[in-house]
């Protein structure tokens, strides 16, 4: 069977002790899906059933004694966190979608990626307002996409109250243009130096 990509071979196997740190199950993976980005896989935490529990609670953690009464993921990788979330709490979830995805009345918001530009969009009409929502995503880069998703959430009539992120690319500053809107929560921060915090 031939190969589905032509990427080189990778030598990155994911750590065989349970109690490594977190960031240890993220594999890095240079020049994708373009040149000069370091893609950060999660695919290596998601398929680890321990790392993935360890992952959701450290997430949920700072929200425990408060949860939000709904959690907004963001298309595609977002659902995976949000689902979680709103699992670990028992609450519902709500879809922050790529263009043309949603039927029915939807708000729309453009914005800037780390290579290249999209639209969000949301469902309208469906959310009481004042609803508290959380907005989840597997990673925050330059935090556009983020801000989209908080204003989308405002258009709905909803109440963001904080954002939460398995990994954080800390030099691209997505903290910063975020932190003025709401609390930033975040796993797993890598800096450009090879610096990693875990929050566990
Ligand atoms: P941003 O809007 O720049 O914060 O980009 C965040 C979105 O792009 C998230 O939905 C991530 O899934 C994805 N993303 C951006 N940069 C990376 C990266 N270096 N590694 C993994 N995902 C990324």
């Amino acid at each position: 069977m031939a190969p589905a990509s032509s990427l080189p071979a990778m030598t990155w196997s994911p750590p065989s002790r349970p109690d490594a740190p977190l960031s240890e199950w993220v594999r890095p993976v240079h020049d994708w899906p373009k040149a000069g980005i370091l893609f950060r896989d999660l695919t290596p935490l998601w398929a680890d059933a321990n790392a993935w529990a360890r992952t959701v609670l450290a997430l949920a953690k700072p929200f425990d004694a408060a949860p939000p009464d709904l959690v907004l993921g963001i298309e595609a990788r977002g659902f995976l966190v949000a689902a979680a979330l709103a699992a670990h709490w028992k609450r519902g979830v709500l879809l922050a979608r790529k263009s043309g995805k949603l039927p029915g009345n939807t708000f729309r918001e453009e914005y800037d990626l780390e290579y290249g530009r999209a639209a969000l969009e949301t469902s309208a009409d469906i959310l009481r307002p004042g609803t508290r929502v959380l907005i989840a995503d597997d990673v925050i880069a330059t935090g556009g996409t983020a801000e989209a998703a908080h204003q989308l959430t405002k258009a709905t009539g909803c109440t963001p109250i904080a954002f939460a992120f398995l990994v954080e690319l800390v030099t691209l500053g997505g903290r910063a243009r975020l932190e003025s809107r709401a609390p930033v929560h975040s796993v797993i921060a890598f800096d450009g130096d090879g610096g990693v915090r875990v929050a566990e």
